[in-house]
């Protein structure tokens, strides 16, 4: 167990693919990577840094978790429209 370069999150981070210096996160994984093992995305109106490993596994997208907020904000949002549109026709009468 030992471990040569410290891993921290401090200014000095190295990035987790080659061991440079990183200069920023992963927007997946949340894991330091340096300008050479990153690919720029756009995600809507900001960019995105993805490690090279993300990209591997899921494509240089943020397109699943989008989708999953999505489908979650829908299982909350719909019954909530459902019990308003129920609520108004009920009052009609
Ligand atoms: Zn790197
Ligand atoms: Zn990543």
């Amino acid at each position: 167990m030992a471990s040569l370069i410290p891993v921290g999150d401090g200014p000095n981070a190295r990035c987790k693919l080659c061991g440079k210096t990183a200069v920023g996160p992963c927007a997946r994984c949340k894991a330091a990577v340096c300008g050479d093992c990153c690919e720029l995305t756009e995600g809507g109106a900001t960019t995105f840094a993805i490690c090279l490993s993300c990209v591997k596994r899921g494509g240089s997208t943020l397109a699943p978790a989008w989708l999953g907020l999505l489908g979650w904000l829908a299982l909350v949002v719909l019954p909530l429209a459902a019990v308003a549109v129920a609520l108004r026709l009920l009052l009609r009468h």
